[in-house]
């Protein structure tokens, strides 16, 4: 029995491990030794062998350094058959998408430089025709998300003064998004009108004073009422606002800029459409339907853009220029909408027939089995329904297939879900009724999902 004589120091340790050192560095070897050693210290304080602990630490500290290596931001497939999923990092990107962000990292652009004049130009200015030819809008301007787009536009035109909105419509998107605290934080009295199921235009009307600044309407796109409802549409809103002086705010969310009904989607409102009803301002995220990077867009009247833009928040919430650049890549994508359903992986994927999903299902459900047996698991093909995501058509479910993986013992999904979220490149499933389902909707290639697999 040997006690902690048998332990190196931390310089002895580090020094004995130079393919670590080269791999890691020094400074994380030094730390991981040093608490390792820590470890065998107490170990041995309550019996261990001296010898035995000093032998397993190389071992151990490979492994350390091995695990503080991997990142938890690795590529995944997502096989939830949730498309934009909000906790997955929602739109993946078209080719053309990173190819422009991947440049724009590498090498300075002229991002507020105007090459013809060789003055200053404006970040905006590279997104500002594309978004006024496929909304019809006047203007736009372009922040960090949809939050701040709505953010801004109510501390601009709400600040200090009311905002009515109907309290059919006073929505949670998740997180800590709660309309009613995002006005109170843009300094903006929250005006509410109507009722939960029914809201009228003389609720409006009623409330309008000199006291209001701009009326919201909110899409509500994670939840529908149903039954006994009114709500006073856009076109219906417009003039009331527009008599009273006020704007006319209307948060779309996630703002297709296509009509989706084309691919056999249900049709959600276009920012063309919502801008056309009147609106005088329309937001929208950039990484929900649109299929790009994070953002969020204010389009409409010029002028009242031009206040938004001089709001000082507008600097707090701008976009890099690695974003700029994806988005331009993505919005010109748009100009052939013939082709966009190839080029835009979120709109490729959410058209995608069931039949054809169903055939790759096929395909790799005895390839699949063959992987799994050995872990006591088997997988057949399965019908099943994916979803849009980011509160996106939440009513809406369409028609998918996947594999059902299925083992002995009430805990089989669960414990067979932690393996595959375990892996180098974790695939993410959902559990369903005694079994893990793989929702194949967002597979690209069969092949990602058997070399994932391999690795089990
Ligand atoms: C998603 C959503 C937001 C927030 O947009 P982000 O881009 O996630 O910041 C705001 N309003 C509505 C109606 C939404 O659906």
């Amino acid at each position: 029995m040997t006690g902690f004589r048998a332990l190196p120091s931390v310089d002895q340790l580090v020094h004995a491990l130079p393919l670590l050192v080269e791999a890691h560095g020094r400074q994380p070897v030094t730390a991981a030794a040093r608490a390792r050693l820590d470890a065998a210290r107490e170990a041995i304080r309550s019996g261990a062998d001296g010898a035995i602990e000093a032998a397993r630490l190389p071992h151990l500290l490979a492994a350390d350094l091995a695990g503080q290596a991997v990142t938890q931001l690795r590529p995944i497939l997502n096989l939830t058959g949730t498309v934009l999923h909000t906790n997955l990092g929602r739109a993946i990107l078209a080719d053309e998408a990173i190819a422009a962000a991947s440049a724009a990292m590498a090498a300075p652009l002229a991002l507020e430089y105007d090459l013809a004049t060789g003055g200053r130009g404006q970040r905006d200015d590279h997104l500002r025709d594309l978004l006024r030819e496929l909304t019809g809008a006047e203007d736009a301007t372009i922040v960090n998300n949809n939050a701040a787009a709505v953010l801004i536009a109510l501390n601009t035109f709400g600040q200090g003064r009311q905002s009515i909105v109907s309290r059919g419509e006073l929505i949670e998107i998740g997180g800590a998004f709660r309309m009613p605290d995002i006005m109170s934080r843009a300094g903006t009295q929250l005006v509410e009108v109507g009722t939960t199921n029914r809201t009228h235009p003389r609720d409006y009307r009623d409330a309008l004073s000199d006291q209001t600044g701009l009326i919201l309407k909110v899409h509500t796109s994670n939840y529908r009422i149903e039954g006994f409802t009114a709500e006073v549409a856009a076109p219906q809103l417009a003039p009331i606002a527009h008599e009273a002086g006020v704007v006319l705010l209307n948060d779309l969310g996630a703002g297709s800029l296509v009509d989706l009904s084309r691919w056999g989607l249900r049709r959600e409102p276009t920012v063309a459409e919502a801008v056309a009803e009147g609106a005088d301002l329309v937001t929208f995220s950039g990484d929900k339907l649109l299929g790009g990077p994070q953002a969020g867009f204010i389009v409409g009247r010029r002028d009242l853009i031009a206040r938004i833009n001089k709001n000082p928040m507008k600097r707090a919430v701008r976009l890099d220029k690695i974003r700029i650049a994806a988005l331009e890549a993505t919005l010109r994508l748009y100009r052939d909408p013939a082709r966009l359903a190839q080029r835009l992986p979120v709109l490729r994927m959410l058209s995608r027939a069931q039949s054809d999903i169903i055939a790759q299902a096929a395909r790799l459900a005895p390839q699949v089995a063959a992987l799994l047996a050995p872990l006591g698991y088997d997988a057949a093909v399965v019908d099943c329904a994916s979803q849009v995501g980011s509160g996106s058509l939440p009513t809406d479910t369409i028609p998918s297939a996947g594999l059902r993986l299925t083992g002995a013992g009430g805990d089989a999904p669960d414990r067979l879900a932690a393996r595959l979220r375990a892996l180098p490149r974790p695939v993410i499933g959902h559990i369903h009724a005694g079994a893990l389902i793989l929702d194949l909707r967002c597979l690209q290639e069969d092949a990602d999902l058997l070399a994932a697999l391999a690795d089990l």
